[in-house]
């Protein structure tokens, strides 16, 4: 879907739930809010040996020459710094000490999800070798690197912020009610780094990770971050078990339908409180179309027709179903 007929479609809800007509969105547009959260909702750290670790890894494995899944691009700025002779040099013993880690993934692989816990939390916990390197090449990060790196994750810091004091109450008790679930403890830890994955950020039970360079999430962070805390328990806890059962229901295979279901969902939160032109991640990065386009348009259409996860779930299967000709 373009971004034009995204907006089409918001400013025909935004119409429908102005003038009262609307089949669905009563309970969204007036959601119940205990007590205003806003900015406690979640912990934000912008540290540096996180920022390190996250950074080295991904530059590291972006200038080995294997063949690698998923690499985050590094921007103009940090390549032309690591091209550098002196830095180029400074660089290689910790583009070495991260070697056999290029294959891992930051949040699947235990090993190297423990590497970058261990970097922010606690060193003496790390590998000898990786620490020294780490250590060693600090100076040169935080003179070359960090501070690009530290005014950007504090300028989304200050943008997040704000707009959860303005919205956020509002947009998570919407986004609560159409996963028919709640947030569980608070506040979340969200790490603002460089770069994450090439996806831009990933979630576990622990921490939401965010790269504050991918100018993508950077300029959704409201959207991004209750993306990613969508993810969690118990917030994300009915997304697999509604997109299995309507899969099954029409006869279809699709092993993103879930993830889909909560784009959507964080997508279509975020359509009603940022206003009729806001342009959701899903929409501005493409991912609603291509293969994924007659499953984006499905959710799209039928999101406001119904009231819970499952029943949208199962509608946009059935129209899926329909379109295919089963
Ligand atoms: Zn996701």
């Amino acid at each position: 879907m373009r971004a034009s007929t995204w907006a089409a479609v918001a400013a025909a809800a935004i119409t429908l739930m102005t003038t009262g007509c609307s089949p669905k969105r009563a309970g969204a547009s007036s959601p119940s809010v205990a007590a205003p959260v806003g900015t406690a909702r979640y912990d934000v750290h912008v540290d540096p040996w996180f920022s390190l670790h996250s950074f080295a890894w991904n530059a590291a494995r972006n200038a080995s020459g294997l063949k690698l899944r998923s690499r985050a691009r590094i921007d103009d700025v940090d390549r032309a710094l690591l091209e550098r002779p002196d830095i180029a040099q400074a660089f290689a013993p910790l583009a070495a000490a991260y070697a056999p880690t290029f294959d891992m993934h930051p949040l699947f692989s235990k090993e190297l999800y423990g590497i970058g816990l261990a970097a922010s939390l606690d060193r003496s916990q790390l590998d000898p070798a990786l620490r020294e390197a780490l250590e060693a090449f600090m100076p040169v990060y935080r003179t070359h690197f960090w501070p690009r790196h530290e005014a950007e994750a504090l300028a989304m810091k200050n943008d997040l912020e704000g707009a959860l004091d303005r919205r956020g109450d509002r947009m998570a008790a919407i986004l609560a009610d159409s996963l028919g679930s709640e947030w569980g403890e608070l506040p979340i830890r969200v790490d603002l780094v460089p770069y994450a994955t090439r996806a831009g950020a990933y979630t576990s039970q622990r921490r939401i990770v965010i790269a504050a360079l991918d100018p993508d999430m950077r300029a959704r962070p409201l959207e991004m971050v209750f993306h990613e805390s969508s993810h969690r328990a118990p917030l994300g806890d009915r997304f697999e078990a509604a997109a299995e059962a309507a899969l099954a229901r029409h006869g279809l295979a699709n092993e993103r339908f879930w993830h889909h279901l909560l784009f959507t969902a964080s997508a279509m939160a975020a359509r009603d409180v940022p206003g009729d032109d806001y342009v959701p991640y899903p929409v501005a990065v493409g991912l609603a179309g291509g293969e994924s386009k007659p499953w984006y348009d499905a959710l799209f259409a039928v999101w406001d027709r119904h009231e819970t996860l499952e029943a949208r779930a199962d509608a946009a299967a059935a129209m899926v179903a329909a379109n295919e000709g089963r």
